[in-house]
């Protein structure tokens, strides 16, 4: 149900709407949609140009998403996805991009999104319990409302290299891509990054630079994605079978359609697993994680798994010292996000391939013609960053937000972010964190986590307005609570044994480092978000 205009409950010019969303991607979006069905007034506040947050900035060769297409999309309305067609698998960032615009257009959501708008502050008034909002160009809004949807992944982060301000070439940031595109074709270019990012991006790249190479610090396990068309026969399938579907990925671990194999990865004899693995291998993608159910739990089942992806790395790399160098052994399959690729490895037999190990030799500057790494240059005319994000913190950290007593967020957390389940920040009334820190966001396929977030922020929004409340705080002792365990879950896990993830932080350099995703499984918090609400809300205070 969408609510009419006159319908709204505050002012028209839209500068004191009821409520105020940072940010118009898939987050941002929905919530838009759901608070306008609550009859509230609400502006989005967004930096871009237009909407789609990870796939209006990240245009880069090669992006395209790692869940697969038909459930890395909405759920919340059933004639959106019977009519959307997914072509691919995995479906290339444009097609994404075209799929939220179309939920723009559909749900009618632009009128209500102010884009090119960059928020710097956000004060929270304690004589009106309302927040204000400030932005790069000077405009302000007051709202009773703060919802912050700003993405766990839209920071970009990019190295302090000494001298790459004297790059005589041209230097770009994977997340920031040019709208125009790059032309890489006859030109010497670097990579610095191998996660998901660079692992998808790197075989694209090689096949049109004259020259490219690759700097990897860390070397990474990469599952091969299997990417291909997807038929109308398969298409009219899933949609046929949607509310299964969209049950199974509730009911989940992750978020993802298919759940993990109750069976061990020690239980089978080594003959066995090797079929399952080389099973999963011809399948492709992230589904190669639920083999068995111990594998980030247990480290001598995880050594089986990434024991198998070392020797698929070792029989397609011709060369055997690159071959070394590309094999991951600092820490265990899947503690880092683990990517999956259309021929990566494979990439790293071609000619005008190179790969320099900046783990033996560091990058030590970038001078006017290149990388250099010990005492080599390497000659440059273009320099690729897939380095990745200040992840999940970096984006609220970025605004200036100020809470109870003017206290800014940054001071709160300067020993890593704190929240109750990962939804409220104690001493920030009626400020929500869509994906925040503490709730299970990166560690599923996002749009079942943030769809849970919005719908529960929604329900919660509509208690306040039913009960006449106007103020919402989760207290101290809830927040503690909550950081504890969450802190202990990862800690059941094998998660937080790499030790360079940006889970913990570690990518950043200064960062604190601590566990930031919820680890103890998707399924089982929303089912703890829903006894909270049912409950009356205990651990939060209202006025
Ligand atoms: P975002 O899409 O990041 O949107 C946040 C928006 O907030 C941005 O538009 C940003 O401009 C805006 N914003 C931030 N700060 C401000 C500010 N101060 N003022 C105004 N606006 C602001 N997840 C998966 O589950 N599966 C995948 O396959 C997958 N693939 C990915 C591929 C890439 C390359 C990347 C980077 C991430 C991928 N992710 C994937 C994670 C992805 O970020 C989420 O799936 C999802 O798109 C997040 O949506 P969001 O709306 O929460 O955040
Ligand atoms: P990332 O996983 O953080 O990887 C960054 C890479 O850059 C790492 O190899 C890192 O090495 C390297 N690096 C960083 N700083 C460096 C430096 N100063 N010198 C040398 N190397 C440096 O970032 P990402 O690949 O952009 O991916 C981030 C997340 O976005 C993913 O994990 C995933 O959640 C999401 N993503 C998803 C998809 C998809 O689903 N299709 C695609 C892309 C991204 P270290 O490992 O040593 O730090």
């Amino acid at each position: 149900m969408t609510v009419s205009q006159d319908q709204r409950s505050t002012d028209r010019s839209g500068t004191e709407p009821d409520a105020i969303v940072i940010g118009a991607g898939f987050s941002g979006m929905y919530m838009l949609h759901r608070l306008r069905a609550l009859g509230l007034s609400t502006v989005v506040l967004e930096a871009a140009e237009g909407v789609g947050g990870t796939w209006y900035w990240n245009r880069y060769p090669g992006a395209r998403c790692d869940s697969e297409s038909y459930y890395y999309s909405y759920s919340f309305s059933d004639e959106l996805q019977q009519d959307w067609v997914w072509t691919e698998r995995y479906p290339e960032q444009p097609e994404i991009l075209r799929y939220l615009n179309h939920v723009a257009d559909r749900f009618d959501l632009r009128r209500d999104i102010r884009f090119g708008t960059t928020v710097t502050r956000a004060r929270f008034d304690e004589t009106t319990d309302r927040w204000r909002l400030d932005s790069a160009s000077g405009e302000t809004w007051t709202a009773r409302y703060l919802i912050t949807a700003v993405g766990c992944l839209s920071a970009a982060n990019i190295p302090r290299i000494p001298g790459l301000d004297t790059f005589e070439g041209q230097w770009f940031h994977t997340g920031r891509w040019p709208h125009e595109g790059v032309d890489f074709a006859g030109k010497r270019v670097g990579v610095v990054g191998t996660g998901s990012t660079g692992i998808q991006a790197i075989p694209v790249i090689a096949e049109q630079a004259a020259h490219l190479t690759v700097f990897q610090r860390t070397a990474n396990y990469s599952v091969p994605a299997r990417n291909g068309p997807l038929e109308d026969a398969a298409l009219r399938e899933i949609k046929a079978d949607y509310p299964e579907i969209r049950r199974t990925q509730r009911a989940s671990t992750n978020g993802h359609p298919f759940l993990i194999s109750e069976r061990s990865a020690l239980e089978v004899s080594p003959q066995r697993r090797r079929e399952i693995y080389e099973s999963a291998w011809k399948v492709g993608g992230l589904r190669f994680r639920a083999c068995f159910q111990d594998l980030l739990t247990d480290k001598a089942a995880n050594d089986t798994a990434s024991d198998f992806i070392r020797s698929k790395i070792r029989e397609t790399v011709r060369d055997p010292d690159t071959a070394a160098t590309l094999t991951p052994t600092d820490h265990p399959f899947a503690t880092k996000r683990p990517p999956i690729d259309t021929h990566y490895f494979e990439t790293y037999n071609r000619d005008n391939v190179s790969l320099v190990d900046v783990r033996r030799t560091p990058i030590e500057e970038i001078t006017p013609r290149g990388v250099r790494t010990g005492q080599d240059v390497h000659e440059l005319d273009c320099l690729v960053f897939a380095t990745g994000f200040d992840a999940l913190t970096g984006p609220l950290l970025g605004i200036d937000i100020r809470g109870t007593g003017g206290r800014s967020l940054g001071e709160k957390w300067a020993e890593g972010p704190k929240t109750y389940l990962g939804l409220q920040v104690a001493g920030f009334p009626n400020m929500f964190t869509i994906t925040g820190p503490g709730s299970p966001s990166v560690l599923t396929n996002m749009p079942t986590a943030i769809e849970q977030h919005v719908d529960w922020i929604a329900r919660t929004i509509d208690h306040m307005r039913g009960h006449r409340l106007v103020r919402m705080e989760a207290s101290e002792q809830a927040e503690a609570e909550w950081g504890e365990h969450v802190n202990e879950v990862a800690n059941r896990t094998l998660l937080p044994m790499a030790s360079s993830s940006w889970y913990l932080g570690a990518n950043v350099p200064g960062k604190p480092r601590i566990f930031m995703p919820y680890a103890g499984g998707f399924a089982y918090y929303a089912g703890r978000c829903d006894e909270v609400a049912d409950a009356g809300y205990p651990g939060f205070a209202f006025a």
